[in-house]
């Protein structure tokens, strides 16, 4: 949006703008909180949001009710006279944007479908006190958001504790990211109320929970327990504080095996699992988790869960599903290579388990937890489990402003997605050629006059497979392969991570932080792939021989968007050779003229010869032979 404004203001001061695709992205000024370097700067600053919750709840109603402590902390230079909650089960109420508006469900390739209106379910959550200090708090509820009144401001600097009390029904059906199968198998997430983002940069982040777009959410430590039917297992957020309580002596002793096992320990067999899902046990029990630093907490729970685990550098590793999801066989490999493959190149996973459990919800991501369902194709499965591990990365650790950049998010998951499953299947036809697909998906999806720029809201893109996902994977994958090289490239972006983990970075820090560490301009890189729809169209119009040894190929850019252009040239010999140009090619015009030493004969020259850009117009891209 800022570029718009930046347009504007230059128009008003000047008679005429600066077209140039190398001019300066007019990126929001560096301040002492975000640093022109890319890195947060001495004086940032985020808010801190702890919970403790006490939740149970009633298999026989689905009725989940809890009790909840807030302690938040003001870190920032403002005084606040209130603060803003989410009440995201409020998707469920007739009030919510999703609920008015009742829109046809997301539907993704490969046949994923998100439906957020719960699908006729109508629920929400009743708050039942919320309070400080013992006296209950003016409150406004706006949907999934709620204003709170303070009683007095909050100081910069000082902290306030809310005392919480809240229940709701456990829709029927996820919303695409949450519910329950009868009541045998709950998948909660987006269950209690919680502070929405303070940043420096919008103040309070109270855009509406709809669906698409997905949370901003500030870090905190937690302390939970649950009461369920005792017969239940649970896979949560966090560490279980009372293991004699809630696991068996064989679990106990199973887990300590896990703990450095390279291939699954069963903790809970397939048999186990069967006798147990038919056993009725009276009575509850109470699981004690903690979790620290963390931006979310989520939970599942099952009377029919197996349990296999393994373990990687301290980390353990935990696939629960239920017994007839025969895929997930392979699943704890399947996860325990993900996460390793991502540790080893993005920076190491920071939490003590890595857990994912198979169930209704399509794919979701939770701090040390995801939702997957079973897929009887095996590529398709190794894709969603990896993928919202991949979450794990961007945005649990580096906490991104989901609700407005999916691209910093499902975008940059992606492209380390296709890192991942290059890995886990290579060698196989798949493995090698698996990140083609992003071409192929730019053919379909790249439609003039239909394209948004990444830059757009996923609230308001109309193809959010290719805007959140896709695009920003090729984005990557052009910038890794075309502009930086992978060396230099991974160095940037593990500089991201290192710098933005357990914080909120913006999009100019991202691309402060890749100019700043790769000591390259990448302004006209952005500006093409994040805020414009520009297209490529690499030409060669000729070549002709100079002298004994020269060649002059003559050269076009011909589309909107410039990058660096790669060159084949073929001899009469039969014989051939690549010759890579930088991208300051196109400084001075989108014509240029390349003189190469060529010691035969050249008689025919390929622009883009192993066809890895997304070039709009192929059959201009080869002259002579
Ligand atoms: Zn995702």
């Amino acid at each position: 949006m800022f570029v718009l404004c930046a347009v504007t203001t230059i128009a008003l001061q000047q008679s005429v703008a600066d077209t140039s695709p190398f001019r300066a992205l007019p990126l929001p000024a560096a301040t002492r909180v975000r640093s022109s370097g890319g890195a947060p700067g001495p004086e940032y600053w985020q808010q801190e949001a702890s919970y403790t919750i006490r939740a149970s709840l009633d298999t026989a109603s689905s009725l989940l009710t809890g009790t909840e402590t807030i302690h938040y902390v003001n870190h920032s230079p403002d005084a606040l006279p209130f603060v803003w909650v989410q009440v995201e089960q409020n998707i469920f109420s007739k009030q919510s944007v999703t609920y008015q508006l009742n829109q046809p469900p997301l539907h993704f390739a490969g046949g994923a479908v998100f439906d957020f209106t719960g699908k006729g379910f109508i629920g929400g959550i009743t708050i039942d006190r919320f309070a400080a200090g013992a006296q209950d708090l003016v409150r406004t509820v706006y949907g999934t958001m709620m204003r709170v009144e303070l009683p007095t401001p909050l100081a910069p600097g000082s902290a306030i504790d809310f005392d919480v009390a809240w229940h709701f029904p456990v829709p029927p059906y996820g919303g695409g990211r949450m519910g329950r199968v009868g009541n045998r198998l709950y998948e909660i997430g987006q269950w209690y109320p919680r502070l929405v983002v303070y940043d420096d940069v919008n103040g309070w982040n109270p855009l509406p929970y709809i669906g698409a777009g997905e949370f901003y959410l500030e870090y905190g430590d937690y302390d939970v327990t649950l009461t369920l039917p005792a017969g239940y297992l649970v896979a949560a957020t966090g560490t279980v504080q009372n293991p004699t309580d809630v696991w068996s002596p064989a679990m106990r002793q199973r887990l300590e095996q896990a703990q450095a096992a390279a291939e699954r320990v069963q903790i809970v067999t397939k048999a186990e699992a069967t006798a147990n899902g038919a056993r009725s046990t009276a009575g509850t029990k109470t699981w004690h988790l903690t979790a620290t630093n963390v931006r979310d907490f989520a939970w599942a729970a099952s009377p029919d869960f197996r349990w296999d685990a393994s373990g990687w550098n301290g980390i353990r590793i935990n696939t629960f599903y239920r017994p007839t999801a025969a895929p997930w066989e392979e699943a704890n490999r399947m996860a325990r290579f993900t996460i390793q493959h991502f540790s080893e190149t993005w920076g190491l996973y920071p939490w003590p388990h890595a857990t994912t459990v198979e169930g209704l919800i399509e794919g979701m991501e939770y701090p040390m937890l995801t939702f997957v369902p079973a897929i009887e194709k095996r590529e398709d499965q190794f894709w969603v489990l990896m993928h919202e591990f991949g979450h794990q990365w961007f945005p649990m650790m580096v906490g991104s402003d989901e609700r407005r950049y999916p691209w910093m998010d499902e975008g940059f998951n992606t492209f380390i997605d296709y890192g991942a499953a290059e890995g886990y299947f290579k060698g196989t036809a798949y493995g090698d050629t698996v990140r083609r697909e992003l071409l192929t998906a730019f053919g379909v999806s790249a439609v003039p006059g239909q394209e948004q720029p990444l830059i757009t809201k996923p609230v308001e893109q109309r193809d959010l497979a290719w805007g959140a996902y896709q695009k920003p994977a090729l984005m990557l994958t052009v910038l890794r392969d075309q502009v930086l090289g992978r060396e230099t490239f991974e160095r940037a972006m593990r500089e991201y991570v290192q710098r933005w983990k357990f914080k909120h970075p913006q999009p100019a820090d991202f691309f402060r932080t890749l100019a700043n560490v790769s000591g390259r301009d990448l302004d006209w890189f952005w500006r093409e792939w994040v805020y414009t729809t520009a297209r490529l169209d690499q030409a060669v119009d000729s070549a002709r021989a100079v002298g004994g040894d020269s060649t002059y190929v003559f050269l076009a850019n011909r589309g909107s968007m410039v990058l660096p252009v790669t060159l084949q040239l073929r001899y009469a010999d039969g014989t051939s050779d690549t010759r890579m140009l930088p991208v300051e090619m196109w400084y001075l015009g989108d014509r240029f003229t390349a003189r190469l030493a060529t010691p035969k004969p050249v008689v025919g020259v390929v622009v883009d010869p192993t066809a890895s850009l997304p070039d709009v117009n192929r059959g201009n891209n080869r002259w002579g032979k």
